[in-house]
């Protein structure tokens, strides 16, 4: 490998300390590209095909430096220029390719395929304007487009090309692929992101409205069109279905490169299916072998079924899609043919109404289909999977015993811990060597210092590192005055409902009332959210109002703002959250259990030295009996009670209300004249009445536990060295949450493909 500033040399005739940043980020994506230009491709017969309408992959060049194993000689070699990488690094845009958990798990997974050498890509969409950039104005959540693509960026412009048939006309294809690097690894995959040809930003409006008809110039220019109306929900299917008929494609070129006849597909390709969004993989795949390539419609319906995988991603009843049929014949009719047949054979096996394809109202059902036309059906987490079969899906489970499985998500050690927090990482190497760093469970080797009051002290100053550092980028870049020494409380992730930040919000109104009554905390609390909401969602857009009028009022407040400060960071994204994790103290993972899949932010956390405040949901559950009932603070009803509750609608969200003056008092500040003046009147008294009348995501039952629960932790938070024992022991146990376990064990039990 040449290094960096000969590379500088030759390419620009100048020395590193003549450029100014702006070159010489420029000219470390060129040294990058050239280097994983010459790494040759993972290989081997059966190839994965990692299929997602979201790659949230965030920035990549400190991420690769690190893969490349590099990135603290250019660091060196840059300050010896007088430069700074954390500034360079600075001046990269983060790519706008994703929304929230899934798909940065699906960042996560193709990092991981690299490094454990997979022949194993993502298949995507190249998104111009991804998803919307969040901007605050008058304490509302306002949208602007994300232009992220510049001149100089990682895509890679490839010759392929396909035709993608649509009702109306056909789109031509374009594929531009990013290299993936494995953690020191000689190899390398792509990630695929499909793109038509003739992107058109003129028919951006307003914010992010624009032209929904115009297809042919409008397929990749956001993500996740609004599709609270009718255009909006066809240009999804329009998204949907171009980019499975590219992937299938393109799977079927490659196979027959590699000496497939077809009949044998399925030894040379399979499909994990990344929530629904693809589904229409599988009657495209069927369409192409049948009448592009002669199959009989029989066989390839087995063939398909031996290839394809599909991950359920929630049990939201509302996030399943189901697309009418009547909208698929307008879009794309050749496919509705072969998805009646794949609903007749169904209906000739099984009379129950619950486990067909096409429901009574001629809908769609994509996660159906997915079931009854795959061989594996996993779900993210082991609760999670349990509700599967328990519940949700256990008619499915019924029939396919055997396709159901548990693959608990995983996060990458590489970003969200080697790069992400740096004095850690050093500190770890220190304790127990960089094994860790491939073999994630060498991480136990710290509990041999659970008690070790020198490395208490150390974690301690680590801690008080990041915070000094998130201090720094908060003022620089989101206008935030953060107070290194209080107890940072975050909770980071899109505005939803069931993660419930409106419960987190409540509490802050009630700390704040206390203070006014006299009651002080011991130690000054920071409470951060970060996240974004959908436009379409109202309630989600209430809270966060709710939020920043909150933040006004407190942080204003002379009496109180000794004690609590409450910020709502703008436009939380992955760049963000790699700067507040490793600064926070207390991880909020407070969904209503039974709706969180399996969450990702409560993993990252762990990693990085917060203890976490959840509930028994998704994968907090494993946190429980990794780290140790005592070393997590749970608090609040179980999955089990939830969904009998739901089961006898017997949640009444009034009743709380009036039987508890310290929830009366919280939700009624949400009117009180003194925050209604800063704000909106409509948003305040909705989500008042939504929680008063409504409250379907149970704020106000765990509202008491959650209270007490907290203030268990911000006075356990007194004694450091307690305090520190228990960070010890969950970093120690984050090693189960690696990706690379987790890809590890898609591959022995789902993909089969040699690596
Ligand atoms: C990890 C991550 C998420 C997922 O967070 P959850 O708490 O699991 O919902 C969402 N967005 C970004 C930017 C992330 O890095």
């Amino acid at each position: 490998m040449i290094k960096f500033s000969t590379f500088v040399q030759t390419a620009t005739n100048k020395t590193l300390a003549e450029l100014n940043d702006q070159d010489v980020y420029v000219q470390l994506l060129n040294y990058v590209k050239r280097i994983s230009a010459d790494k040759p491709k993972n290989t081997g017969k059966r190839k994965v095909y990692y299929i997602s309408a979201e790659f949230l992959i965030g920035k990549l060049l400190s991420n690769n430096l690190i893969n490349l194993g590099v990135y603290q000689e250019i660091k060196e070699e840059l300050a010896l220029a007088g430069k700074s990488l954390s500034h360079i690094e600075d001046i990269e845009p983060e790519p706008s390719l994703g929304n929230g958990g899934l798909g940065r798990l699906a960042s996560c997974f193709i990092d991981s395929m690299a490094t454990l050498g997979l022949n194993a890509e993502g298949v995507g969409l190249n998104y111009h304007c991804g998803l919307f950039k969040q901007v605050f104005k008058h304490n509302e959540q306002k949208t602007e487009p994300s232009y992220w693509i510049e001149n100089d960026s990682w895509l890679v412009p490839t010759k392929i090309s396909y035709d993608i048939p649509f009702k109306a006309f056909t789109l031509t294809s374009k594929l531009d692929r990013i290299d993936i690097l494995g953690y020191k690894k000689s190899t390398k995959n792509y990630l695929n992101l499909f793109d038509i040809k003739s992107v058109n930003y003129h028919l951006i409006k307003e914010g992010i409205e624009f032209d929904k008809t115009n297809i042919e110039e409008n397929l990749t220019l956001f993500l996740y069109p609004d599709d609270s109306d009718k255009n909006g929900e066809l240009l999804r299917i329009y998204q949907q279905y171009f980019m499975v008929s590219n992937a299938a494609q393109l799977l079927i070129d490659e196979a027959l490169e590699r000496g497939s006849n077809l009949h044998d597909l399925a030894d040379y390709a399979y499909v994990q299916i990344n929530d629904t969004h693809p589904s229409m993989v599988i009657p495209e795949l069927i369409r192409l072998l049948t009448e592009k390539h002669h199959i009989e419609f029989t066989e390839a319906v087995g063939i398909v079924r031996n290839m394809v995988g599909y991950t359920n991603h929630t049990i939201l009843a509302e996030a399943l899609e189901k697309w009418p049929l009547s909208y698929l014949e307008e879009v794309v009719p050749h496919l509705v043919v072969i998805i009646r047949k794949l609903d007749e054979l169904v209906r000739a096996e099984y009379t129950d109404p619950a486990v067909q394809i096409i429901d009574e109202h001629q809908r769609v059902h994509m996660a159906h289909m997915d079931i009854h036309f795959s061989n594996s059906v996993n779900g993210v987490a082991a609760l999670h999977t349990d509700i599967l079969k328990n519940a949700e899906l256990k008619a499915f489970y019924a029939l396919y015993p055997e396709k159901f499985n548990n693959k608990t998500n995983g996060i990458t050690f590489r970003r969200w811990l080697e790069f992400s927090n740096q004095e850690l990482a050093a500190y770890l190497k220190q304790l127990i060597g960089d094994g860790y760093l491939q073999d994630a469970t060498q991480l136990e080797k710290l509990l041999a210092f659970a008690d070790d009051k020198q490395v208490h002290q150390k974690l301690a100053e680590i801690k008080f590192k990041n915070k000094l550092a998130l201090k720094t980028y908060l003022k620089e870049n989101k206008g935030i005055e953060l107070d290194e020494n209080s107890i940072i409380d975050t909770q980071i992730k899109r505005f939803h409902e069931y993660k419930r930040q409106q419960m987190n919000a409540l509490y802050v109104i009630h700390k704040y009332l206390e203070i006014k009554a006299g009651k002080l905390p011991q130690r000054k609390i920071t409470v951060i959210f970060g996240g974004k909401a959908a436009p379409a969602y109202v309630i989600a857009q209430d809270i966060i109002h709710l939020i920043l009028c909150l933040s006004e009022l407190i942080n204003n407040d002379p009496e109180v703002n000794k004690y609590l400060n409450v910020y709502l960071v703008e436009n939380y994204n992955v760049s963000v959250a790699e700067k507040l994790i490793p600064a926070t103290d207390i991880s909020e993972q407070i969904s209503l259990a039974s709706k969180e899949a399996s969450g990702t932010g409560n993993m990252k956390f762990m990693l990085n030295g917060a203890l976490t405040l959840g509930t028994m949901d998704g994968a907090n559950v494993e946190i429980a009996e990794l780290a140790g009932a005592e070393n997590i603070y749970t608090f609040g009803k179980d999955s089990q009670s939830i969904i009998k509750l739901y089961e006898t609608a017997g949640y009444v969200s009034k009743d709380y209300y009036t039987n508890d003056e310290h929830i009366k008092r919280a939700v009624d500040f949400i009117v009180n004249p003194a925050l209604v003046k800063l704000g909106n009147s409509v948003r305040l008294e909705r989500l008042y009445n939504e929680l008063l009348n409504k409250d379907w995501f149970m704020t106000l039952i765990d509202f008491n536990a959650y209270v007490k629960a907290k203030e268990q932790i911000l006075a356990d938070y007194e004694d450091q060295d307690s305090w520190n024992k228990k960070v010890i022991q969950n970093i120690a146990k984050a090693g189960f949450f690696s990706s690379d376990r987790t890809i590890a064990q898609y591959n022995a039990d789902i993909w089969h493909c040699e690596g």
